[in-house]
């Protein structure tokens, strides 16, 4: 039984379920299920939000990215260089495309990929970078860009645990040249089912993506390339209409959530509680600390990690590791003929990540439990 569970979406929904209900029964009478005024005012208002030209919607995260780097013709011999430390989706539509991905080990302060290590991966094969905005922590945006323009590479940024971060002011996924977004029901603008969407100030790439996107028509019955059926249902569209309004506000809840863990698990030397980078401002999606791996006091088969996590799940606090196994240790990408020791920072964190509960509606009360629970475990876990 958990006492405090690691996410809770229910809570979420009970606070907008009335509105919730009206639109979705409005588009069940409508008869319009498939593309339609909803979905186009969701991508109108969607891409306002984030301060772009171009939205198109699509059916998730993961198809973001396969539109993303069709549009950019990436196919084989081409590199794509990203983060080991991400969740599959973002390596397998690289490979999906036939390209190559070429992992750059990441900073373990933020997370994100260490922009320093990105010059000396680039090839004549490199088309594209793509950061990934993990935890909802932005990547050092003003730097990447500037890599990338004297490389001339294309920038598509994962945005999906990140809606409604910013750097230097300006919201993540407006940066580069293409930003791709998850609706996926976990992330901090979540749908009741799949969804996904795609931003660009570029007219050009946004159009190539809605023709791929359909089936590679450029107009009815007519294809010209190769494409993909990905769309963001209408009852999606309408649900996340009523969504996005309340996001800032739930991104600020997130961020206080987070404020209260630093105060109280800063001062712990047995773990690295993360920190938003000067300039940016994370959305929190996880709230992940570092279990340090170093406690010389340990008596145990377990790392202290997954020894405190144990511990939490013991005292009905629910946890998660986000992410056990870097991409390139994947079983895929080994088969593949990538090599396993060849990244030594995320392979490092790897061992030690362990993502707290955090969710807009986690009250005082329950953060309470997880601060309490997690300072006993530290102390067994260093006395083992
Ligand atoms: C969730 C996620 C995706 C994939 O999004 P889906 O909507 O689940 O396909 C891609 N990249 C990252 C970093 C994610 O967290």
């Amino acid at each position: 039984m958990n006492t405090v569970p690691p996410l809770d979406l229910s809570q979420q929904y009970k606070l907008i379920q009335d509105e919730v209900s009206q639109a979705v029964q409005a588009v069940l009478a409508s008869g319009r299920y498939i593309g339609g005024a909803i979905v186009e005012a969701f991508e109108q208002e969607f891409g306002q939000y984030i301060g772009v030209r171009e939205t198109i919607a699509c059916n998730s995260g993961t198809d973001a990215l396969f539109l993303a780097l069709r549009a950019f013709n990436i196919g084989p011999g081409d590199e794509v260089i990203t983060t080991p430390f991400t969740f599959i989706a973002t390596a397998e539509m690289i490979s999906a495309v036939g390209a190559t991905p070429v992992f750059v080990d990441i900073d373990p302060q933020t997370f994100n990929l260490d922009l320093e290590q990105i010059p000396k991966a680039i090839t004549e094969r490199t088309k594209a970078i793509i950061p990934v905005h993990l935890f909802g922590q932005p990547v050092n945006m003003t730097r990447l860009m500037a890599i990338a323009e004297s490389y001339h590479l294309a920038v598509i940024e994962d945005c999906a645990q990140a809606t409604g971060a910013t750097w230097q002011g300006q919201k993540v996924g407006s940066i580069g040249h293409i930003g791709c977004f998850s609706f996926f029901p976990t992330k901090n603008l979540g749908a009741c089912g799949d969804g996904g969407a795609v931003t660009t100030q570029d007219p050009t790439l946004a159009q190539s993506m809605r023709i791929i996107k359909e089936h590679g028509q450029a107009s009815r019955y007519r294809s010209d390339t190769i494409g993909i059926n990905s769309r963001l249902d209408a009852l999606q569209a309408a649900i996340l209409r009523i969504k996005l309004p309340y996001l800032d506000t739930w991104n600020q809840q997130r961020q206080a959530v987070a404020q209260r863990y630093h105060q109280f698990l800063y001062p712990l030397a047995e773990i690295i509680t993360p920190q938003e980078i000067a300039g940016s401002q994370s959305v929190w999606n996880q709230y992940t600390i570092r279990v340090l791996s170093t406690s010389e006091r340990l008596n145990s088969d377990l790392k202290p990690r997954d020894y405190l996590r144990n511990y939490l799940q013991e005292k009905g606090i629910g946890s998660m590791i986000y992410y056990p196994i870097p991409l390139h240790q994947q079983p895929v990408y080994q088969n593949l003929g990538y090599q396993p020791h060849q990244l030594p920072s995320v392979e490092a964190v790897c061992q030690e990540v362990l993502s707290l509960p955090l969710f807009p509606e986690l009250s005082p009360d329950q953060q309470q439990q997880v601060i309490d629970a997690l300072k006993e475990g530290l102390v067994q876990t260093t006395q083992q």
